[in-house]
């Protein structure tokens, strides 16, 4: 094969405890996934579960230095627990969901909420509020053999050494199985897939030199200085 120019590199994010990395695919997010933080942005908190998308290559594996990104005045944090799809398919069954899960990790989905708050208040895609350079963050991947499938534990996030966000797995509205299955009826999922799971409350704006740490109980931790 020739191509015209050569091809981006595939995204990958690194494996706990083993050399193979875990290549990308797509790049999914759950919208307002805990009931505090839909209310804390104004929301119903009974709505189905929504989704949109972020690019693989925003991603930064492993975290570290994270360039404040272009066009917004409100950056803000969401630590989320990551799924990653070891296979997928469609209309996936609720009962098999969970097969589908090579492992989890802890994501940062950073958020320009002036941008977002702007589309939502004129019915446009939150596309560029959410998709952006750098806008993942994500730690290594815990394989599901050493880590299980959480569904307990804290989820939490602090700035400068003071917390933020401190929620707890078991207020997802919707359960990794219920959110795979779900997306699964819109889209074919595969391998390589990602899944956002949506934050806690306590999102709040974060500045250049701000240091950023977050984790989920079991997973790992997760650590950014924005620059
Ligand atoms: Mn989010």
């Amino acid at each position: 094969m020739r191509y015209v120019f050569p091809p981006a590199p595939q995204v990958s994010v690194p494996v706990a405890g083993s050399d193979a990395r875990f290549p990308v695919r797509r790049v999914y997010c759950v919208g307002r996934n805990y009931a505090d933080h839909a209310r804390e942005m104004g929301a119903d908190t009974r709505e189905p579960p929504f989704f949109f998308s972020k690019p693989a290559d925003a991603l930064v594996p492993g975290g570290g230095d994270v360039a404040y990104p272009l066009a917004t005045n409100n950056l803000q944090h969401e630590v989320e627990l990551v799924v990653a799809l070891g296979k997928g398919g469609a209309n996936i069954p609720l009962d098999q969901a969970l097969d589908c899960v090579f492992g989890y990790a802890v994501g940062f989905d950073l958020t320009k909420r002036d941008l977002q708050q702007r589309s939502k208040d004129k019915g446009h895609p939150w596309e560029l509020g959410k998709g952006f350079d750098q806008g993942g963050p994500i730690a290594a991947i815990q394989p599901v053999s050493v880590v299980g499938h959480p569904a307990q534990g804290a989820v939490w996030l602090k700035v400068n050494g003071e917390l933020r966000q401190n929620g707890d797995l078991a207020q997802m509205s919707w359960k990794v199985a219920e959110v795979i299955a779900n997306l699964s009826s819109y889209v074919a999922l595969a391998a390589g897939d990602l899944i956002f799971t949506g934050t806690p409350a306590g999102v709040s704006t974060i500045v250049r030199g701000d240091l950023i740490e977050g984790g989920v109980a079991g997973v790992g931790e997760l650590k950014i200085t924005l620059v």
